[in-house]
């Protein structure tokens, strides 16, 4: 059985995956981004790739069925029998309810809560090494070294295809309709947390390792 699986929820830009990469390391358990896995299948040109850029590129929602159906392979998959942090998903009803038809553990939910005109800020300065992947913001979080990255010492950067102004508008839309629902389901299942996501990055992980002791 799964043993331990934390669901970060949140605004795109509210630091899911800057923190769940920190809580991935701190607690040893793999990260689960589906934006992430989605990203690389449409690098690699997998099968559904078409689809998956189609959808994201608009700003819309990948359809649950096909959603459901590439998450629950990493979930079940011998590198999350432990646990996992996962990132992105479920971002629907439909994908809590399917969630829980296949996964029997309790879950700790952490709600990184933050202003939609804040989250557009963040959004539009996020830049990624092409190399290692390690996030950062042009205006509020820069590498040491300007150009170089803090993680790997690669030099080259990229925005992601779905970080400008029109589809971040309507990620923040989709997030509205069909992601808000989700706070008032999960707080009455498992643990549920709220922490503040418009402080520092620093603010936010000592809030987070306050928290990750009572999960
Ligand atoms: P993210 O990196 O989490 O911001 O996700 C980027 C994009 O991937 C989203 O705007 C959606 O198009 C798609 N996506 C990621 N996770 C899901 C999900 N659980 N359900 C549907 N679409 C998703």
């Amino acid at each position: 059985m799964i043993k331990k699986i934390i669901l970060l929820l949140g605004l795109p830009g509210s630091g899911k995956g800057t923190q769940g990469a920190i809580l991935s390391n701190e607690l040893a358990l793999p990260h689960i981004s589906t934006g992430d896995i989605f990203r690389k299948m449409i690098l690699e040109e997998s099968k559904d790739s078409k689809k998956l850029a189609e959808y994201m590129n608009k700003g819309k929602l990948v359809p649950s069925d096909l959603v459901n159906k590439i998450v629950r392979k990493f979930i079940l998959s011998d590198e999350c029998h432990k646990g996992c942090i996962l990132d992105g998903y479920p971002r629907t009803l439909a994908q809590a309810e399917y969630f829980i038809s296949y996964i029997d553990t309790k879950v700790s939910v952490i709600y990184l809560k933050i202003d939609d005109d804040v989250v557009v800020r963040r959004i539009l300065g996020r830049i990624i090494c092409t190399s290692c992947g390690k996030l950062y913001n042009k205006y509020f979080d820069k590498p040491n070294k300007e150009g170089v990255c803090d993680g790997c010492g690669a030099n080259e950067f990229i925005a992601r295809d779905d970080d400008d102004k029109d589809t971040i508008l309507a990620r923040i839309e989709e997030y509205k309709k069909e992601t808000l629902p989700l706070i008032e389901y999960y707080k009455h299942k498992g643990k549920f947390f709220t922490v503040n996501a418009g402080k520092s990055k620093e603010q936010v992980v000592n809030e987070l390792a306050s928290i990750i002791k009572k999960i």
